[in-house]
């Protein structure tokens, strides 16, 4: 007998109907021979909900209580659907985070998983029951106070239980059928990719793909637990995440040479303008980023112009760290030495992401082609082993992203890909 986790979004619990829908997939996982353990987000828009409640009474809600806010969510939505399943006649008993023995450190709003207990959990298998556990949240190891994982943390609750339990596999239903060649809300013939690397996904997930978050396939890769992506609205195959392709889902599937095309829109660029060129500027520069708690995306300098000895240097980070970045080094002009910043959130990033384009020369050449026969400007560049990113202003990203995977080949001649909630979770 096998043992699954399964993930259900909050577009796939929306609603009672919803729950009801979830709980019948679930019960069928059961009636195959399998210890189910199904992990919940909250209910559609339920999380945003909430956290505009919180605003409501106060603009800087303490950390611990908007985490115990936050969770209820949570509690809501796995209490519906352990009914919704005993009402199929199943046995099913729900557990909080802090229950399923999801430990975390203290920091509230973010915090990390550090262990992972399920005792109760597998005595809840081993009684028979289909154990449901609510998402994005556990409980600090030093203050015992609960605690949320950060937007999304539901996938990441389920391949830490998947880890802890040894499961077969970890599957995330959503409302898409899986991962896409590019977001399906962007290219309409944007493909199902059928097997992906942990690597490949893991870059998909830092340039932008909102279908699985980083946190959660650094975790998936780190205990090696097979992820699927797929609809709960539909009964096919999806997207398997793992390390290698073999014998996942239907058949043998290979390694692609391009993966996928990224974009984000959250990033802003802030250019200092005049920096001396000369040791120890851009490590001025950048321990102020630092100092200020903000994580950094590109960085670009120039050479300087000879004649005046300055340079510029250029570096994107997310919009909503926006303003402190531009606060801290206007504190530390004086010592660092500048002449002006310059601050433009009208950009966005495209990427493209592939292990295979370490071996095929000429995926730069013709990516920068495409870019320039849609009459896209490059303001940025930055590649890795297996990324290029570019920089372009934020008007131009639908059709750059659409000419980039025609370019690559990555158009699906099938139907166009089927968006089932809405919200993407
Ligand atoms: N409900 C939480 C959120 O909306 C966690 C999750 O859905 O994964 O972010
Ligand atoms: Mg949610």
């Amino acid at each position: 007998m096998g043992l699954v986790v399964q993930k259900y979004g909050g577009s796939s619990v929306a609603d009672a109907e919803g729950i009801k829908r979830v709980a019948k997939r679930i019960v069928e996982a059961k009636k195959n021979g399998n210890q189910v353990v199904v992990v919940v987000s909250a209910m559609g828009d339920t999380t945003d909900e909430l956290i505009d409640l919180a605003g409501q009474v106060s603009p800087m809600p303490a950390g611990r209580e908007f985490d115990m806010l936050l969770t209820a969510g949570e509690r809501i939505s796995m209490a519906l659907l352990a009914m919704a399943i005993k009402n199929l006649g199943h046995e099913a008993q729900s557990f909080t985070g802090s229950q399923a023995g999801v430990i975390t450190d203290s920091v509230h709003n973010k915090a990390r998983i550090i262990d992972v207990t399920p005792g109760r959990i597998r005595t809840a298998l081993d009684e028979g029951n289909i154990a449901i556990v609510a998402g994005f949240q556990g409980v600090s190891q030093d203050k015992k106070d609960i605690t949320t994982l950060g937007r999304g943390g539901s996938d990441t609750t389920a391949v830490a239980l998947a880890a802890a339990l040894d499961a077969e596999v970890c599957e995330i239903y959503t409302d898409v059928d899986g991962v896409f060649t590019a977001d399906p809300r962007v290219v309409k013939k944007a493909r199902k990719i059928d097997w992906i690397s942990f690597e490949d996904m893991l870059e998909l997930a830092s340039s932008g793909s909102k279908v699985l978050l980083h946190r959660c396939v650094e975790y998936a890769r780190r205990y090696n637990i097979p992820i699927h992506v797929r609809s709960s609205f539909s009964g096919l195959q999806g997207t398997w995440v793992s390390s290698e392709s073999t014998e996942q889902g239907d058949q043998k599937v290979e390694q692609a040479i391009i993966s996928g095309v990224a974009h984000d829109t959250s990033e802003a660029k802030i250019t200092v303008v005049g920096v001396p060129d000369k040791p120890g500027e851009a490590a001025a520069i950048f321990r102020t980023i630092a100092n200020a708690e903000i994580n950094l995306d590109m960085v670009v300098q120039n050479v300087s112009a000879a004649a005046t000895g300055l340079t510029d240097i250029s570096f994107t980070l997310p919009k909503t760290e926006g303003r402190k970045a531009i606060d801290a080094l206007e504190r530390n002009r004086p010592g660092i030495g500048f002449d002006s910043l310059r601050y433009d959130d009208q950009i966005g990033k495209i990427s493209l992401v592939g292990a295979g384009m370490k071996t095929n020369p000429g995926v730069t050449a013709t990516f920068f082609e495409a870019l320039s026969d849609a009459g896209v400007n490059i303001e940025l560049i930055s590649t890795s082993e297996i990324r290029i990113s570019v920089v372009t202003r934020a008007d131009d990203v639908p059709e750059a992203v659409r000419v980039v995977h025609t370019a690559f080949g990555l158009d699906s001649d099938s139907a166009e890909a089927v968006v089932y909630g809405g919200t993407g979770r």
